[in-house]
């Protein structure tokens, strides 16, 4: 399904150019236009799933090894140090374009990339009532 309103619909099924890095039946990835460094590319389905939860869980396997082979070769051609792979799910977790949608951040030793959080502390009330949400 495509989603008319959607822009990444648009580019991912090539209505609207963008700088693609890797394209197959399922997936377009692209150069993000407000990259966080250099070479920060974006990998979009098709198909438009508004975030993980609404990805086909046969979409969603083949969404690491595009992961995997795209930034392979990003981080030896642009002789990274490091790599990350970010994915949001809804605006309080920084989702923008609710296409969903999977960062690949090219890294470098002293780089001023932010991606990251203030580690907290797991407290055993929030263990229990965590485990418990997985009790059967
Ligand atoms: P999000 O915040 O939803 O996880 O990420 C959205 C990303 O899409 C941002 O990094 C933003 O720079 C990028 N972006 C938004 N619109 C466009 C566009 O039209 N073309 C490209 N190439 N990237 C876009
Ligand atoms: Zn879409």
């Amino acid at each position: 399904m495509r989603d008319d309103n959607c822009i990444f619909c648009k580019i991912a099924n090539g209505e609207i150019p963008a700088a693609t890095l890797y394209e197959d039946e399922d997936f377009r990835v692209i150069l993000d236009l407000g990259p966080a460094a250099k070479g920060h590319a974006l990998i979009l389905p098709k198909e438009h799933a508004a975030n993980l939860f609404e990805l086909p869980d046969e979409i969603a396997q083949k969404v690491l090894p595009v992961a995997k082979r795209v930034g392979a070769r990003l981080f030896k051609g642009l002789d990274c140090d490091g790599f990350n792979v970010v994915q949001n799910n809804g605006e309080a977790a920084g989702q923008t374009v609710f296409h969903f949608h999977v960062h690949l951040i090219p890294r470098h030793k002293g780089d001023t990339v932010k991606v990251g959080w203030v580690p907290g502390r797991l407290t055993d009330e929030d263990k229990k009532e965590i485990l418990d949400l997985f009790e059967e």
